[in-house]
């Protein structure tokens, strides 16, 4: 089967790929054997300190170019498509959906439906979970990619359903758990339909968010956007200056007390509530509340260290993952390392200061089956991850 190339755009000056002699138009088949799915392939396996890169010319070539280089250096390569994948479109048939709502006659690319979680970390868009397979969080877990922006509309998962008209879109949300017991940092996003998932169901919503925090970091409630171009769409009213002091007030109470209780207003009401209600923007009067401030500002340092937390977290991980791919992928026996001495003209010092270094290396892993064997598997962590899912409630709603 072929594989999957991804072509060289341009090569940085004075980096790693332009010593190797990487040129616009190559194409990347493989580093270290494995062909590279996305650009979060790509950079995790470019961390380390030695990699073979296959290389396609632009007369067929192929070159193996064994790379020596710091652990997180990168090559110094842009590829045509920076995620170095297609982008997923959206499998939902939203009933507010923006895009549908556009005047005919634009850029094409302005009615593409994307729905990818990979650009939700590199370019900050929102998902639905709706097209995110098992393999998709399994990456975002294993590559600590976060945050993950997600646009929830309502917990309610049958109302989720028929806001996004997709019979999957209730069962999704349930991914959520998974992204939150793997300490993903998350953002969410309602966007408020009239008559819809306002009132009782925005509460409920918002509510049930809150079980999240503070991994869900923050959660911005928006009006919908309504455009002269709906014929033939779902009916939706817009909002009036008493729905919008209604939602606000709502907000607010649920900011009173995530306060008390984190530090953190964690619900946002976006600026055209404040507009369409003719109230004060939420930011100036917090400048009067000059205590209150001081207080946010804390809690703000204390979310960033624990996000530093997590990216020191994130960098151990993956450094063991890492390791553990390579040391899987040797082959031990006597020829191999026969075949390793005497391609790399190992002398007796260097063949004899490796063999000390192998037995250094299997010493780490033995430790590490010690403590996953000792002290981990017998500390019952797993038995209480499976009580959780228990727990999880659709009050009163059925799939
Ligand atoms: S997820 Fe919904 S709103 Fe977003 S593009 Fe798809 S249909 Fe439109």
């Amino acid at each position: 089967m072929q594989k999957k190339a991804h072509i060289v755009k341009k090569v940085i000056p004075g980096s790693i790929a332009e010593e190797l002699e990487i040129e616009a138009g190559d194409r990347l088949l493989s580093i270290d054997g494995t062909e590279i799915e996305d650009i979060f392939d790509y950079q995790f396996m470019m961390q380390d300190s030695y990699v073979e890169v296959l290389m396609e010319k632009t007369d067929g070539e192929q070159w193996l170019l064994e790379v020596e280089k710091e652990f997180d250096e990168d090559l110094g390569i842009e590829f045509e498509n920076g995620l170095m994948d297609v982008y997923r479109h959206c499998h939902n048939k939203c009933i507010f959906c923006f895009i549908d709502q556009m005047p005919p006659g634009m850029r094409e690319t302005l009615y593409f439906k994307d729905d990818d979680s990979r650009l939700s970390f590199l370019q900050g868009n929102y998902v639905t979970l709706t097209n995110m397979s098992d393999h998709d969080i399994d990456r975002i877990c294993r590559y600590r990619l976060s945050p993950i922006n997600i646009s929830f509309h309502a917990m309610n998962p049958e109302l989720r359903c028929r806001m996004l008209n997709n019979r999957f879109a209730g069962e999704a949300l349930k991914k959520v758990d998974r992204l939150y017991e793997a300490d993903i940092r998350m953002n969410g996003q309602i966007v408020l339909c009239k008559g819809i998932n306002d009132g009782e169901e925005l509460a409920y919503s918002i509510r049930r968010l809150m079980e999240y925090m503070p991994v869900l970091e923050s959660l911005s409630v928006v009006p919908v956007g309504l455009t002269k171009y709906r014929e033939g769409l779902y009916p939706l009213e817009p909002f009036n200056q008493e729905d919008a002091a209604a939602v606000i007030d709502r907000i607010e109470g649920f900011q009173r007390e995530c306060f008390a209780a984190h530090g953190i207003h964690f619900v946002h009401a976006s600026d055209e509530w404040y507009i369409l209600a003719g109230r004060e923007l939420p930011e100036e009067e917090r400048e009067i509340a000059a205590a209150e401030a001081l207080e946010y500002e804390k809690a703000k340092r204390e979310l960033a260290g624990k996000n530093a937390e997590i990216d020191r977290r994130s960098k151990i991980a993956n450094l063991y993952c890492k390791a553990f791919e390579k040391a899987i992928m040797l082959e031990v026996s006597e020829e191999n390392v026969r075949i390793w001495t005497d391609c790399c003209r190992m002398r007796e010092n260097e063949i004899a200061d490796n063999a000390k270094e192998a037995r250094e290396i299997a010493g780490y892993f033995i430790e590490i089956a010690e403590i996953i064997e000792d002290k981990i598997l017998p500390s019952g962590y797993f038995e209480e991850e499976g009580d959780d899912d228990d727990d999880v409630e659709y009050l009163g709603f059925t799939e």
